[in-house]
């Protein structure tokens, strides 16, 4: 029987060893194969107290799935409108935008996120919507 603190280890390390921005199912899906008697309301519970205390992020993004990040560094994502992908964006914060906002609306601006949209690279290369949709 692993111990609780085991498995919160596990899902913290498997959400940093990868840049895809998993579900709480797939983050599960792949807890299983190490820990194969867990839950999936015990992987909910461990993701909420990774993310409670800052160890990992949730992504949000406008529809019901919640996606975790590992990258708790400030970064921007792109999600691809087609394929649904979430990528990291090599782009420094843009903290302008806080100074702006913060000086014209009297706001105390203490972060922001951002998050493009459109296709992604191998989106761009399977032709139009509708066709070869995966
Ligand atoms: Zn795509
Ligand atoms: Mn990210």
């Amino acid at each position: 029987m692993y111990k609780k603190s085991k498995q919160r280890e596990t899902i913290a390390r498997l959400l940093k060893s990868t840049t895809s921005h998993p579900s709480a199912i797939w983050i599960y899906e792949q807890v299983k194969k190490e820990i194969p008697h867990i839950s999936l309301a015990t992987v909910y519970r461990n993701l909420r107290i990774l993310k409670q205390s800052g160890e990992i992020k949730e992504v949000c993004i406008a529809d019901d799935t919640a996606f975790f990040d590992g990258n708790i560094r400030q970064h921007y994502h792109f999600r691809c409108d087609r394929c649904g992908k979430i990528i990291d964006l090599e782009e420094p914060a843009d903290t302008e935008i806080e100074t702006r906002i913060a000086r014209k609306t009297g706001l105390k601006v203490t972060h922001h996120r951002l998050e493009l949209g459109g296709l992604c690279l191998e989106c761009q290369k399977r032709g139009p919507w509708g066709q070869n949709h995966n």
